[in-house]
């Protein structure tokens, strides 16, 4: 598979240490792995589009083999329109079975070509989502570790700053 390509869709809202575990390791098995940002304004994200991807281009900077693209469409047009037949999610624990599974039985409908891998959470970050560390360090706790050093940054600067809220 090392000539194919991957996509790894999310809100990234912000990337976190669990996010960037699924990418590594998409990228073991597939060339290319597209990192599909969503735009998904009916989350009402914390990081604009601009940010989220900012986020993840300075978190991946220098590696080979990843891309960046936002998308605001259908994930499985995303796919095609990368040339991808692989969609790359991560599953933790029991929380995300359920919609993942609607998810992948939609875009199995929708695009029969495209196949939906998942892909375990390591123990680690098992309990790791964007929106813990939202609450962690809206609170003033430490998110080191959890986040790219970038996102820890911005974590505390817009809290401190009180300016939440983007699209
Ligand atoms: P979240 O579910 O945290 O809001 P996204 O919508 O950005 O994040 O999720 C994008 C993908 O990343 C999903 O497939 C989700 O299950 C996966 N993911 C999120 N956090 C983790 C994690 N800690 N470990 C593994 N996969 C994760």
């Amino acid at each position: 598979m090392k000539g194919s390509v991957a996509v790894c869709p999310g809100t990234f809202d912000p990337i976190t240490a669990g996010h960037l575990d699924i990418i590594d390791r998409s990228r073991q098995l597939f060339g290319t792995v597209v990192i599909g940002v969503a735009s998904n304004p009916a989350k009402a994200p914390l990081f604009s589009l601009d940010e989220r991807v900012s986020f993840v281009s300075e978190a991946i900077a220098g590696r080979a083999g990843l891309e960046v693209a936002t998308f605001d469409e259908l994930l499985v047009d995303f796919a095609r329109k990368h040339e991808s037949r692989v969609i790359v999610k991560g599953l933790r624990a029991t929380s995300d079975f359920e919609r993942e599974f609607q998810m992948a039985q939609f875009a199995r409908r929708l695009a029969p070509e495209i196949e939906t891998l998942f892909m375990m959470a390591i123990p680690e970050y098992m309990f790791l989502s964007s929106s813990a560390v939202k609450e962690i360090a809206s609170y003033g706790g430490t998110v080191g570790g959890l986040v790219p050093e970038v996102v820890e940054a911005a974590l505390i600067s817009k809290y401190e700053s009180g300016l939440e809220g983007g699209t």
